[in-house]
C-alpha cells in the first residue's frame, strides 16, 4: 500500500466554462449544438443552466441580446465554428449596435491548421473575424484561462455602453484537462461587473441652467433610459418639472403612453419646437432625424445624458453633456435644489395637448373603420383592444408597415415591454426575441409579424412548441413585402420582387409541431382568436388576412429608398 500514488482529481475546458458562467449568475444559454459544443450545452443543461436550442444560431443570437437588454446580465449564445459562429453575428454585431450586452461563446477548429490555412474541417479565424462586429473579442487558449476569458467578456459586454462580446473556445481547449483545484482557483467571480458612472456636479448644474431658461422644453426618453431600469427617478424627474416626453419606440411604457404629459401623438409638434431637449439614453441618430432641421429646430439645445462620452457632438452640438449611468444623472439632477426651478410653461402644454388631441380624433376615425378585407389599421385597432385588457404582455414587432402601425397604434403601459427592430431595423429578430422574452419573464408573448418579416425566423416556431412557451405570433399577412399586389415587371414567369405567396396559410405552420393555428379575416375573428389564446397561455399563431393593396413601399422610411429616375414605374 505505500506504493499508492494519489492521482489529482481531474476537470477540463467543458466543466470550467459551465462552472465559470454558473459563478457569474449566468443561467440560461441560447444556442445550436454541433462540433465542437454538443458536450458543452449537454454540461450545462446537467448542472441546472437552461438550455434553449434554436433551429438557427441567428434567432439563438437574437434571444441571447434580448434577454440581455431585459436582465442586464450579458446573454449567452452558444454556436458551432464557422458557419455556425458566422450566423450568430448578425445578432452579435445587432447587439453592439442597440447597445444590448451579449456573449456569443463559440467552439472553433484547430488553431494550427487554421492559420496556416491548410484546410481544415469548418476553417476560420473566428476571432478575428468578429473584431469589427464587436465591442471586444477574446480567445483563450488555455483551459486555465477560461475563468479570466468569461470576466473579462461579461465585464465588457454590461460596463459603460452595453454590447456585444465574441469568446471563443478552440475544440481543444475544451477538453482539455487540468487538475480540479488549479481549475476552481482559476475562476473568476465578477465584482461590481458595471459600475456607476457618477457625472460631474459642474455638468449637472450646466444642464439646468440651460432647462431653466426653457420655454417649450422637451425630454426624449430612448431604450438606454429603459434599459439602466431606473424608472422611478426618471418618472420622478418627469412629473416633478411638468416637462412632455417622447419616448423612442422601445422606451414606450417606461411612462405610461396614455400618460399626460407623453407626447408621442404630437412627435412633429414636438420636435420642431422644443428650444431645450433633454435626451435621456437617445442616440440623435437617423432615428431621430440627426438632430438637425428640417425636423429639429435649428436654434434648439441639446443636453444629453449618455454613459458613452463619445456620443456628444457625434451628430449636432451638445450644449450640456451629462457623462453619467442614467440612474446616478438623474438622481444627481433630482438631488440639485436648482431642479425645483425647472417648470413647464402652461402655454407649451397646452400647445401640446391641441395637437395630440387633433391627432387622435384622426387616428380614432381609421381604427374605427372596418374594411374588407382587413387593412394594417384595422386589424391592429382589434389586437390594441384585446391587449389594453393584458398590459403585462410583451411585445415582439418587426415588418415595414407593421412595425410603423404597431408601434402608433398599440399603447405600452409597463416598462421594457416593447422589443423591436432597434437602431438597425434587423428583420430576423421576432421568434427569437419572443422566445427569450417568455423564457426569461414567465409572461405572454404576442409577436406582431409583417408576414415578411416572419419569414426570417419562421422555422423558430418549432423552439415555441418544442419548450411550449406562451407565444402568439400574429402575421399582418398581406402577401407581400411592403404590399401584395403588385404585377410583373414583364417576366413571363415570376412575380414581381416585392410579392411573397399569395393566400399562404400560416396558420398551418404550427399545426405542424402541435400549436393552435387561427386565421382571421376581420376583426371579430381576431379579437376572438387573440382572446382565445392569450386564455389558453399555450403556443399560437394568427394568421390575419390582410389586403394585398395595404401598406407603403419602405413604410415611415420613404425617404431613404433610392428609386432610378430612369426606369421607375411605380
Ligand atoms: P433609442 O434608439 O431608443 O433612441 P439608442 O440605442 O439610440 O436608443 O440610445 C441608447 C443610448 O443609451 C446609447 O447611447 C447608450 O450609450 C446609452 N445607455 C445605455 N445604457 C445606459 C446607462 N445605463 N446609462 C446611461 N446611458 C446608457
Ligand atoms: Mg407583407
Amino acid at each position: 500500500m505505500e506504493n499508492e500514488v494519489v492521482q489529482p482529481t481531474l476537470t477540463d475546458g467543458f466543466h470550467l466554462v459551465v462552472d465559470a458562467l454558473k459563478l457569474n449568475g449566468l443561467d440560461t444559454m441560447y444556442g445550436v449544438v454541433g462540433i465542437p459544443v454538443t458536450d458543452l450545452a449537454r454540461l450545462a443543461q446537467s448542472e441546472g443552466i437552461r438550455y434553449i436550442g434554436f433551429r438557427n444560431e441567428q434567432s439563438a443570437g437574437h434571444a441571447a441580446a434580448i434577454a440581455g437588454y431585459l436582465t442586464q446580465k450579458p446573454g449567452i449564445c452558444l454556436t458551432v465554428s464557422a458557419p455556425g459562429f458566422l450566423n450568430g453575428m448578425v445578432a452579435l454585431a445587432n447587439a453592439t449596435t442597440n447597445g444590448y450586452p451579449m456573449i456569443q461563446i463559440s467552439g472553433s477548429s484547430d488553431r494550427a491548421i487554421v492559420d496556416l490555412q491548410q484546410g481544415d474541417y469548418e476553417e476560420l479565424d473566428q476571432m478575428n473575424a468578429a473584431k469589427p462586429f464587436t465591442k471586444a473579442s477574446f480567445r483563450v487558449e488555455r483551459p486555465e484561462d477560461i475563468g479570466i476569458g468569461v470576466a473579462r467578456a461579461i465585464r465588457a459586454a454590461v460596463s459603460g455602453r452595453p454590447g456585444g462580446v465574441y469568446l471563443d473556445l478552440p475544440a481543444a481547449v475544451l477538453s482539455a484537462t487540468v487538475d480540479a483545484q488549479v481549475g476552481a482557483d482559476s475562476l473568476i467571480q465578477v465584482v461590481d461587473p458595471a459600475p456607476r458612472r457618477i457625472p460631474s456636479q459642474e455638468s449637472i448644474s450646466r444642464a439646468i441652467d440651460l432647462l431653466q431658461q426653457a420655454k417649450k422644453p422637451l425630454i426624449v426618453l430612448g431604450k438606454g433610459a429603459a434599459y439602466s431600469q431606473a424608472d422611478a427617478e426618471v418618472r420622478k424627474l418627469i412629473e416633478s418639472t411638468g416637462i412632455p416626453f417622447l419616448p423612442m419606440s422601445m422606451a414606450k411604457g417606461l411612462l405610461p403612453d396614455g400618460h399626460v404629459q407623453s407626447a408621442a401623438s404630437a412627435r412633429s409638434l414636438v420636435l420642431a419646437e422644443a428650444d431645450v431637449v433633454l435626451l435621456i439614453g437617445a442616440r440623435l441618430n437617423w432615428l431621430l432625424g440627426h438632430g438637425k432641421s428640417p425636423q429639429w429646430s435649428a436654434s434648439a439645445k441639446f443636453i444629453q445624458i449618455d454613459i458613452e462620452p463619445t456620443e456628444m457632438d457625434s451628430n449636432r452640438k451638445i450644449t450640456a453633456p451629462i457623462v453619467g449611468d442614467i440612474y446616478s444623472s438623474v438622481s444627481a439632477l433630482l438631488a440639485d435644489p436648482e431642479l425645483s426651478k425647472v417648470q413647464a410653461e402652461e402655454s407649451w402644454v397646452a400647445e401640446i395637448a391641441a395637437r395630440k388631441e387633433h391627432n387622435a380624433t384622426r387616428m380614432a376615425a381609421q381604427l374605427a373603420a372596418e374594411p374588407a378585407p382587413m387593412n394594417f389599421s384595422s386589424a391592429l385597432s382589434a389586437v390594441r383592444d384585446v391587449l389594453e385588457k393584458h398590459p403585462d404582455t410583451y411585445l415582439v414587432n418587426e415588418g415595414a408597415n407593421s412595425l410603423d402601425f404597431a408601434r402608433n397604434i398599440i399603447d405600452m403601459s409597463s416598462p421594457r415591454r416593447r422589443l423591436d427592430t432597434g437602431t438597425w431595423g434587423v428583420m430576423g429578430i421576432g421568434m427569437g426575441y419572443a422566445i427569450a422574452a417568455a423564457v426569461v419573464s414567465g409572461k405572454p408573448v404576442v409577436a406582431i409579424e409583417g408576414d415578411s418579416a416572419f419569414g426570417f425566423s419562421g422555422m423558430d416556431i418549432e423552439t415555441i412548441c418544442r419548450y411550449n412557451l406562451p407565444v402568439i405570433t400574429v402575421i399582418l399577412n398581406n402577401g407581400g413585402i411592403y404590399h401584395g399586389d403588385e404585377a410583373s415587371h414583364g417576366s413571363p414567369s415570376d412575380v414581381a420582387p416585392t410579392r411573397l405567396m399569395q393566400n399562404a396559410r400560416y396558420e398551418m405552420v404550427i399545426e405542424a409541431f402541435g400549436g393552435v393555428g387561427y386565421s382571421a379575416k376581420d376583426k371579430k375573428e381576431l379579437t376572438q382568436a387573440l382572446t382565445a389564446a392569450l386564455a389558453a397561455g399555450k403556443p399560437a399563431l394568427i394568421n390575419c388576412q390582410i389586403d394585398p393593396k395595404a401598406g407603403t413601399e419602405s413604410g415611415h422610411i420613404k425617404n431613404l429608398n433610392p428609386k432610378s429616375a430612369l426606369t421607375a414605374k411605380s
